[in-house]
């Protein structure tokens, strides 16, 4: 069993590897430019995992996250950044705001997939070689 995966990004390389990566790994994707086109896509189909960019115009990785944990039907959907920010504090600041994960750019193809993995219910996980 798979999951459904929402990658909310808006630089159109970084969501296509991550597309790509996630669909490799036996995902089904469903993919969003910022954070306002992200929020319509949960609100059409929830996904099992969102993975979102920080920087986007419109409306940032934290607006997303604070819409999402004050929709108690979307609260529970884990969240995990996915950032250029990598300075020390950083990651801490992300998980503080209440995401679930943070994952620092640039995306490693060797171990995205698999990092995101920890995050989806066991029973969604694909199948690791
Ligand atoms: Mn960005």
């Amino acid at each position: 069993m798979s999951a459904t995966v929402l990658v909310i990004e808006d630089n159109e390389a970084n969501l296509e590897l991550a597309k790509y990566l996630l669909l490799a790994a036996g995902h089904t994707v469903m993919t969003a430019l910022d954070g306002q086109q992200g929020l319509a896509a949960v609100q059409r189909e929830a996904p099992d995992l969102i993975v979102c960019d920080l920087q986007m115009p419109v409306l940032d990785g934290y607006g997303v996250l604070q819409a999402l944990k004050k929709d108690a039907a979307l609260a529970s959907i884990p969240i995990v950044a996915v950032t250029a920010f990598s300075m020390p504090g950083d990651e801490q600041q992300v998980l503080s705001a209440g995401f679930d994960g943070y994952i620092s750019k640039p995306i490693e193809p060797e171990t995205f997939a698999a990092q995101l993995e920890q995050f989806l219910p066991s029973r969604l996980r694909a199948v690791q070689r």
